[in-house]
């Protein structure tokens, strides 16, 4: 399946369409989620284009998995999240739910996030 440059965070990442911009540097751009499911819920995305925490750990370089997972732990630090514990979520397609096809971590916190998995 190839990178859909249409999906709605290439847009975000265009200025096609706004978003409540919480961090960005010259390899990711964090912003909240438009449907919070914690007092704390911010998307931290890649610049380049990638599908999927698959293609992201296959094709990225070693410099932007680095400074990607680098910017996750500053931004948690900025969302002040990290004294009392946050949760990291990347869906992968089909059996995780994943909506929307442009590689991204869920920063969740702000209060007890319950049991890892709701069946
Ligand atoms: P996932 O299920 O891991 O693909 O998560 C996609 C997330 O993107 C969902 O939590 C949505 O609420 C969120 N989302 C979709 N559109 C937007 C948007 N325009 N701005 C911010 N978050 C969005």
């Amino acid at each position: 399946m190839p990178y859909d440059s249409n999906n709605i965070f290439a847009k975000i990442l265009r200025g096609e369409i706004p978003c409540d911009k919480v961090y960005e540097n010259s390899y990711v751009l964090a912003f909240k989620d438009i449907m919070p499911k914690a007092p704390v819920h911010v998307l931290v995305i890649p610049k380049s284009s990638y599908i999927s925490f698959d293609d992201f750990s296959t094709h990225a370089t070693n410099e932007e998995i680095g400074e990607f997972f680098r910017a996750v732990g500053e931004i948690a630090r900025d969302l002040k999240v990290e004294q009392d514990g946050y949760r990291l979520i990347a869906n992968h397609h089909h059996f995780a739910g994943q909506e929307v096809d442009h590689f991204h971590v869920h920063i969740l916190g702000g209060k007890p996030l319950g049991p890892m998995l709701i069946s």
